[in-house]
């Protein structure tokens, strides 16, 4: 389906007026749809903090690492990094893909 640019109406979801992405959607929203979950409003965006020595703190793996192991997010976050360094995006993928294929 083509994009239409000139349709800048956002987010569906009341309240929410984060940018559409898909499906009358924002980004967070469409993925709760693609999730399966029940939409719920999204909080303010998590920007990861990046501390005064530079290093971002990964949830996942409990490391700070420098700022380079994150993979900037700026289509949902912007000025952002990705909530999970690089090595445990991939890692989360990985076993997301693993599941995917392990319920057909
Ligand atoms: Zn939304
Ligand atoms: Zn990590």
């Amino acid at each position: 389906m083509p994009r239409n640019p000139n349709n800048s109406k956002p987010c569906s979801y009341p309240n929410c007026g984060r940018p559409k992405h898909s499906r009358q959607l924002c980004v967070g929203h469409s993925s709760m749809i693609r999730r399966r979950e029940d939409l719920r409003p999204l909080g303010r965006p998590k920007v990861t903090k990046v501390d005064a020595n530079g290093m971002v703190h990964c949830p996942e793996c409990q490391q700070r690492l420098s700022a380079d192991s994150f993979r900037q997010n700026l289509a949902s976050k912007p000025g952002g990094f990705a909530t999970y360094c690089t090595p445990c995006v991939a890692k989360r993928n990985e076993a997301r893909r693993l599941s995917r294929k392990a319920a057909q």
